[in-house]
């Protein structure tokens, strides 16, 4: 799409539904806010389009005027890939509109939407999509570059789960993509994240979750590590997979179902969540306490909803973050090892090393079926995260995160990690995520859709020559 006019501010704000706010302008500071507070840019012109036909003005607007784009789903990508300094943000959070048809299992949500607000309004039918375990993210990059959660072992990935998109390609042609619709297309947005358009509607199948679901917690002593988690490998190659289970090494929070003694004692916490009934859920809390002594437990019947917000005090907004993931295939004796040896020497309370299981109905899936990175078999993500809210902590741990992920490299499946759990893109990671051949084909599905490469402040696919 081009267009006759000049590319002043007033001629893109006579252009758009929606607004464009510039430095000074009421909203300006809180539009170009993201998650991690270590990021703090200043875009020219923030846009807040009212639909797909402002985004495609927008992005005319920014080719006309030769601005950067970038793209804004929740704002929690760690690099802040979602701002840019002098460049042109669609902020997407103006598009928040949620429908839910639950005869047909179906719901629909706009590209700024975050979990809370999806979990919300699903959950009114007791139906829910896959989605990742801390609600103030956007269902925008976590699906987009796969999203697992606590639903994933029984229904997937987010990005499994997609019906369809409604998209805005860098040169503005509206489309609808779904399995046989550009399917090419549909590939690349399951896995390959945001650089082939601007979604501006998911469409996602729905699942009877909840509304009470269940949640067992054990958490062991820093000093029980290779034993916590060689007892988590067990449990792992045992329990059905339809548990959603996460291993985490982390300071206890000071919440009311941990005792007061243990608040703020680092350790490992071992959670198992269940979705099939209390019968199941009681089996695998048997199997939980036959392993070594934990601190404490805490087991308990808990609203779906509870349970997607459980982790969002751990991160909360406006906090200093940087990361690093491997894949794995499991806590072998070498991996724990590493992870035993290095999260004792953490600065800061709040860093965090969430260990996702990825198994169930997640191996279901071809490993072509989708562009999503990870292996389809049962294996882990190891997330190396140092989050503070004091500077010196933060640089501390940034380097403890490099240096732990040096030493667990040697044992992971793919050092490089998932493609959401990159602060930074170095030395060729996001490649290797996805290794030569599934690259190779997003590279050309790239070529296709952006061959100018508009959408790069991502986890980027180079445009095939
Ligand atoms: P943004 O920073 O807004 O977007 C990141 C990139 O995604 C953008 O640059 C853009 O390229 C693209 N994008 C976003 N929305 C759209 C859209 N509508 N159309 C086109 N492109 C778009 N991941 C998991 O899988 N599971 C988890 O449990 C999990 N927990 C997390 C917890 C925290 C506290 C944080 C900070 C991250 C977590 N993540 C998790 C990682 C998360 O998937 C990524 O940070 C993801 O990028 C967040 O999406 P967003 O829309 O909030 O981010």
């Amino acid at each position: 799409m081009t267009s006759t006019a000049e590319p002043t501010l007033e001629s893109l704000r006579t252009r758009l539904s929606g607004a464009a706010l510039i430095d000074g302008d009421a909203g300006y500071d809180v539009a170009r806010a993201v998650w991690n507070g270590e990021i703090d840019r200043r875009p020219a012109v923030v846009v807040r389009p009212a639909g797909p036909a402002d985004v495609a003005t927008a992005l005319a607007y920014a080719r006309e005027a030769g601005l950067d784009v970038s793209v804004r789903g929740g704002g929690h990508n760690f690099g802040g890939a979602a701002v840019v300094d002098g460049g042109l943000c669609l902020d997407l959070s103006s598009l928040d509109a949620i429908s839910v048809d639950p005869d047909g299992r179906t719901a629909r949500c706009g590209g700024g939407v975050t979990w809370a607000r999806l979990d919300a309004a699903t959950q009114e039918y007791a139906l829910a999509v896959p989605g990742g375990t801390v609600s103030h993210t956007g269902v925008g990059g976590l699906t987009l570059g796969g999203g697992f959660g606590w639903l994933t072992g029984k229904h997937g990935l987010s990005c499994d789960n997609l019906r369809s998109a409604e998209l805005v390609t860098a040169d503005g042609e509206i489309l609808r993509v779904s399995a046989s619709e550009h399917p090419d297309l549909f590939w690349a947005l399951r896995g390959g994240g945001g650089n082939f358009g601007v979604v501006t509607e998911f469409e996602f199948r729905l699942h009877p979750v909840g509304p009470i679901v269940h949640l067992g917690l054990f958490f062991y002593g820093l000093d029980d590590g290779v034993a916590a988690l060689g007892h988590a490998r067990e449990l792992l190659a045992t329990l059905p997979g339809d548990l959603g289970v996460l291993v985490a090494g982390l300071n206890a929070p000071p919440a009311p179902f941990v005792p007061g003694r243990f608040h703020f004692r680092p350790g490992y916490a071992v959670l198992i969540a269940g979705f099939s009934g209390e019968e199941q859920h009681a089996e695998a809390v048997r199997a939980a306490r036959s392993g070594p002594a934990p601190l404490f437990e805490f087991v308990s019947p808990i609203p779906y909803v509870e349970l997607q917000r459980m982790l969002d005090e751990a991160a909360p907004w406006g906090i200093l973050g940087y990361e690093r993931a491997v894949y794995a295939d499991a806590f072998t004796d070498e991996v724990a090892e590493v992870i035993a040896e290095f999260l004792p020497r953490k600065a800061s309370p709040t860093s965090i090393v969430p260990m996702f299981a990825l198994r169930g109905a997640y191996t279901d899936v071809a490993d072509d079926a989708t562009a999503f990175g990870g292996p389809r078999r049962t294996s882990l993500v190891v997330n190396l995260t140092s989050l503070a809210a004091d500077p010196a902590a933060f640089a501390a741990d940034r380097a403890w995160v490099r240096e732990f992920w040096t030493a667990l490299a040697p044992f992971a499946t793919n050092p490089a990690g998932y493609v959401n759990f990159m602060a930074e893109y170095e030395a060729d990671r996001v490649r290797a995520s996805y290794g030569p051949g599934k690259y190779e084909r997003l590279a050309r599905i790239k070529a296709a859709y952006d061959p100018r490469n508009v959408f790069h402040h991502n986890a980027n696919i180079t445009p095939a020559p």
